[in-house]
């Protein structure tokens, strides 16, 4: 099977990883971003996706795997061990002349690159670490790498693909050990995922940043799959705020779960992709909102109400009776009002510096959704004429 074809299958279901996507934006570049040295066949195969870095920079990124062999039996997994479907696998200078092809024509910027796990997971993580090591200093690739860590990594391993990669990522996959058992039995919670995250962080605070391909540490982010464990949203959350403050955790993906034919959740209902999309919005409320988990609309049993967006349901019940005064209210206060990002928030702030803001036109003019904020401020002691937002 020649490189090309080999591509199309492992990248066939790299849909599954959102790494680098906003909230879950899940699609294939443009058919135009298709390599056109590629047959039309080759061409609708090649999943190159547009993906946003931590610097807010859109890039088309291959994600892949080396290998769709495994030897574990994740439940959810379509490259589980004993599934019958044909598999492949890149020799690492075979992929690094691959994607430096694709880069050439100006096809893939980055790479996000893992793997299923042969011969172990120091095995593997020893190919994903040549791979990269044969993209920087073999064939002088300066853009954007993402590597997954395999787990059973070792702590020297985790240390040289930080030297490496932009990113460094660890599929918690569940949100504690009990869950992960739902999921993945032989998978072990804490010393195979966690702990890798946890060197991360050590290594970032002990370890000169200059040991970094580009003079900085990567970012670290994680992945979960949502439903498939019967897990509740405070479950996944806790450990989500756990992950932002005690690793430095750069951002939780969600991933609702989607049955796969012959697996073990083949028969599983799939999980409403609203509640990913709750999710993504209560972890923005967690890591850049000043939210606490406390603050969270949680109804019974720990989940978020799905017809709500979280931040608008707090107000409901915390800003509705005593609004905000928008000419006096403080960073943490603005972020609390619907309608108010963290752009519009330092907005107002600088405006707030030249005169008062008056009425909703002037918050318009500073890019707020008034019509949402409406119902929760004053404006100089007052309350705003406004027409609610029917969505
Ligand atoms: S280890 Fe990874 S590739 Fe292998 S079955 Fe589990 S999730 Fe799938």
């Amino acid at each position: 099977m020649d490189s090309f074809a080999r591509l199309q299958m492992l990248t066939s279901q790299m849909e599954l990883e959102p790494a680098e996507e906003n909230r879950g934006e899940r699609r294939p570049a443009d058919a135009e971003a298709r390599p056109a040295c590629f047959t039309p066949k080759q061409r609708d195969a090649v999943f190159v996706h547009p993906a946003q870095l931590p610097n807010g920079q859109t890039i088309k990124l291959l994600k892949t795997l080396l290998t769709s062999a495994c030897e574990r039996d994740c439940f959810y997994c379509p490259f589980r061990a004993g599934r019958d479907f044909r598999r492949a696998t890149f020799k690492p200078d075979e992929f690094a002349n691959v994607f430096m092809e694709l880069n050439r024509r100006g096809i893939a910027e980055g790479t996000f690159l893992s793997s299923g796990i042969a011969g172990g997971g120091i095995r593997t993580q020893d190919k994903l670490i040549d791979t990269a090591e044969i993209l920087r200093n073999k064939l002088g690739f300066r853009g954007y790498i993402h590597l997954k860590i395999m787990p059973g990594a070792e702590k020297a391993q985790v240390e040289r693909a930080m030297q490496l990669a932009d990113r460094v990522s660890v599929n918690l996959e569940a949100p504690n050990t009990e869950r992960l058992s739902r999921l993945a039995p032989h998978k072990q919670f804490l010393d195979e995922l966690l702990q890798p995250l946890k060197w991360v962080e050590e290594i970032r605070k002990s370890v000169p940043s200059y040991k970094g391909w580009n003079g900085r540490w990567p970012s670290t982010t994680t992945q979960f799959v949502v439903g498939g464990a019967d897990e509740s949203d405070l479950e996944l959350l806790t450990t989500t705020a756990w992950l932002n403050k005690n690793v430095r955790l750069k951002r939780a993906y969600f991933s609702a779960f989607s049955p796969i034919s012959d697996t073990p959740l083949e028969n599983k209902a799939p999980t409403d992709p609203l509640r990913e999309h709750r999710l993504y919005q209560a972890s923005f409320l967690l890591r850049d909102y000043g939210f606490d988990l406390e603050d969270l609309p949680f109804v019974d049993h720990g989940f978020l109400p799905l017809r709500a967006d979280p931040k608008q349901a707090w107000a409901q019940i915390h800003l509705k009776e005593k609004p905000v005064e928008i000419n006096r209210a403080d960073r943490i206060e603005l972020l609390r009002i619907p309608g108010i990002g963290i752009k519009g928030a330092e907005a107002i702030l600088r405006a707030r510096r030249i005169s008062k803001l008056n009425d909703l036109t002037s918050l318009k003019k500073l890019g707020i959704i008034a019509e949402r904020a409406a119902p929760y401020i004053l404006m100089n002691g007052k309350r705003t004429d406004y027409q609610p937002l029917l969505f």
